[in-house]
């Protein structure tokens, strides 16, 4: 199999590039150029995870899928990242520490990311949504992962007051 293109660059590029974006594409294209490292980076992850001997990850229990997640993703920088399911379809990813959030105007480069990153793990396309980032006075960035469907159900209830603890539990 083709390598994985990475590049590393140092989060101060990366910084000014966001605002670079952010007066021009908006955060729709933060989004879309997130999603296409997510992809990489998720094939990057599964290139790891397979020359440790272990399964790939879509054949891995969640738990051990979000302890090498967390490990992939610190080392690479960008925090202490957290990945549970707290309904049958929809994933909650915790970062502690995202570097994103230190730019402030919350986590898009990561919310594409995320999403491509889990892709590959569902058969449906996966849609990410930042609900709580630590640049607004959360102690963590917190996003919801699940089908379009559950997103728009999420946001709504969101706006309507409930919590997201209420909504991860929810009856689907
Ligand atoms: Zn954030």
């Amino acid at each position: 199999m083709t390598a994985p293109n990475l590049v590393l660059v140092a989060g101060e590029t990366v910084r000014r590039l966001k605002a670079a974006a952010e007066t021009s594409g908006g955060a729709e294209a933060l989004r879309e150029a997130g999603h296409a490292s997510g992809a990489a980076l998720y094939a990057a992850f599964a290139e790891q995870v397979r020359s440790e001997g272990g399964a790939g990850p879509s054949e891995m229990p969640l738990e051990d899928f979000s302890a090498k997640a967390s490990s992939f993703f610190s080392e690479a920088g960008w925090g202490r990242l957290t990945l549970r399911s707290s309904h049958d379809a929809l994933a909650v990813v915790d970062i502690d520490g995202c570097w994103e959030a230190s730019s402030g105007g919350g986590c898009n480069v990561t919310t594409g990311v995320l999403a491509g990153f889990l892709a590959p793990l569902a058969d449906y396309p996966v849609a990410v949504m930042e609900i709580e980032c630590s640049s607004e006075g959360s102690a963590t960035c917190r996003f919801l992962a699940g089908n379009a469907e559950m997103m728009d159900d999420a946001y709504e209830r969101m706006r309507a007051g409930e919590g997201w603890e209420r909504i991860g539990a929810a009856e689907g």
